[in-house]
């Protein structure tokens, strides 16, 4: 899968790409060991080097990406979003510190808590803000369940159900037509 035109404004990508850092058809994840989920998170900005980052630490990023996975695909008719989900979201925003300051004699959100908790809280907060902007509704995962990446809905009508029309898009119209030919009433 590549990304096409599926890249979110702003810090908003920095979400879909966490979500995406597991390609849930290939099995490929970027976040499998402990090292490398660390390293993620510093690449992106959002641990300090000097943080320390146990299996603990990296437990709770994956389960939170599962969360936020499971957060969008709620948003797919006939969805629901669990409870243990809204647990797991509520979670790591109560464990985030998330404070508001004054910044640019303007109120800011903050993420004060240190390590992973702090981490993952700048993506909650990165999440409040594109809801504040707006552009939260159009970060979406992709319908095809063998698929679910994570990407941007750029179409002008916000109705994109699918990461890529010519390959996710098509398999479902596909799907269609073959349930229409098996059983042609419906
Ligand atoms: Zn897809």
């Amino acid at each position: 899968m590549t990304d096409r035109d599926t890249k979110a404004p702003h810090d908003l990508e920095v979400v879909r790409r966490f979500i995406n850092t597991l390609d849930v058809e290939d099995g490929v994840d970027l976040l499998e060991g402990i090292e490398e989920s660390a390293r993620w998170l510093r690449e992106q900005g959002l641990l300090d080097n000097e943080d320390t980052f146990t299996a603990n630490d990296a437990q709770k990023m994956t389960t939170f990406r599962e969360a936020l996975r499971g957060l969008l695909g709620a948003r797919h008719s006939g969805s629901q979003l669990s409870p243990e989900t809204v647990d797991r979201l509520d979670e790591v925003a109560r464990a985030a510190g998330l404070t508001a300051q004054i910044h640019d004699q303007r109120w800011v959100l903050k993420s004060c808590s240190p390590g992973v908790d702090g981490a993952l809280g700048k993506l909650v907060v990165i999440m409040l803000n594109a809801i504040s902007d707006g552009t939260w509704d159009r970060l979406q995962v992709c319908e095809n369940d063998r698929c679910q990446w994570a990407f941007y809905d750029h179409s002008r009508s916000h109705t994109g159900r699918w990461c890529s029309m010519s390959v996710c898009g098509n398999r479902a119209k596909q799907r269609a037509w073959r349930a229409r030919q098996t059983n042609p009433s419906t």
